[in-house]
């Protein structure tokens, strides 16, 4: 199997899994990128990137990496425009004969999008933009997998299965790096285990892009993931278990009107519950409220300078 440059392959005894770690998906996601360069020094790697190391202490295949490294160097989301690394694993544009042309978040997800196929587990790291409870999310909930998701300190877990995010995006598929391994990832591992090919993956939401001091806290989180899967030989205290509620995206809700838009202080951060029929927040020139249309939580709420009437506005998140 090809390693992709950025990508470090950590070979271990056999028998194990196939596993990878990505940080800066989103290029300005910064804790993702550092709790990668702690891992890559835990596991003694000096090397280059595209390579192979041998580590006895874990069992079977650990790639570590950085998604998206062009959006890293530019300290931004994507590394230019159009949809970005997270959102470009559509398999009718992967499947396009590639062109000079083609934006690099594309020409990236072409050239992880092998090695993600054949991934028995993805733990990718990511960031919200505003300040946010962590949460973890994937687009099926699987039940199967809620041991593995007990590991991660959060209390929410995200899902789509109505698609609601790539309807937003006017996409047919979530094309996530978790939405590849959850759909079609897996190696002869869990062929072995399960017998057929599975692949589990989430994204690791772990706060707000601004709270840099949570890395040494994500850093011992994924150690226990990998522990958890057997890939490492560390247990964990199973006291710690997290208690945790499974949220399905709901709504978008779109703006009604035109303009400047501000969220009302108490409705500004992730997982904020509303009731039907609260303010919310308001347009500046016309002081026209935007109402929730039912109860939930609020979820992506963005900040920008103007919106254009039925541009989202944030999403709204119920008990699945
Ligand atoms: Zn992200």
């Amino acid at each position: 199997m090809k390693i992709p440059n950025n990508i470090y392959h950590i070979k271990g005894n056999n028998g194990g899994p196939n596993v990878m770690v990505l940080g800066g998906t989103h290029g300005d996601e910064v804790v993702g990128v550092e709790v990668v360069r702690k891992l890559l020094d835990f596991f003694g790697v000096k090397g280059e990137s595209g390579k192979t190391y041998e580590n006895e202490i874990i069992s079977g295949n650990l790639y570590l990496g950085f998604g998206n490294p062009e959006a890293i160097k530019k300290g931004t989301r994507g590394a230019g425009v159009g949809p970005d690394l997270n959102r470009s694993f559509q398999i009718d544009e992967l499947n396009t004969p590639a062109s000079e042309d083609d934006r690099y978040d594309l020409v990236r997800a072409r050239e992880l999008f092998p090695l993600l196929e054949n991934m028995d587990y993805l733990f990718d790291l990511h960031s919200t933009y505003t300040p946010s409870e962590p949460f973890i999310c994937m687009g099926n909930y699987n039940s199967e997998n809620q041991n593995l998701y007990n590991v991660v300190p959060s209390k929410y877990i995200l899902a789509d299965p109505d698609n609601v995010l790539p309807k937003d995006f006017n996409k047919k598929e979530l094309g996530t790096t978790d939405y590849v391994v959850n759909t079609s990832g897996g190696s002869d591992w869990s062929v072995k285990k399960y017998g057929k090919r599975k692949g589990v993956a989430f994204a690791y939401e772990s706060g707000s892009k601004e709270d840099l001091g949570k890395s040494d806290k994500v850093f011992e989180t994924v150690l226990l993931l990998l522990g958890e899967i057997s890939l490492l030989n560390n247990k964990r205290d199973l006291a710690e278990n997290n208690k945790q509620e499974v949220y399905k995206l709901s709504k978008i809700i779109k703006a009604n009107n035109t303009g400047k838009f501000s969220f009302y202080d108490e409705f500004k951060d992730g997982w904020v519950a509303v009731k039907k029929g609260d303010a919310i927040g308001f347009y500046s020139e016309s002081n026209q409220k935007e109402i929730a249309p039912c109860e939930g939580r609020l979820l992506f709420q963005k900040e920008k300078d103007g919106f254009d009437k039925g541009e989202s506005l944030c999403y709204l998140a119920t008990l699945l």
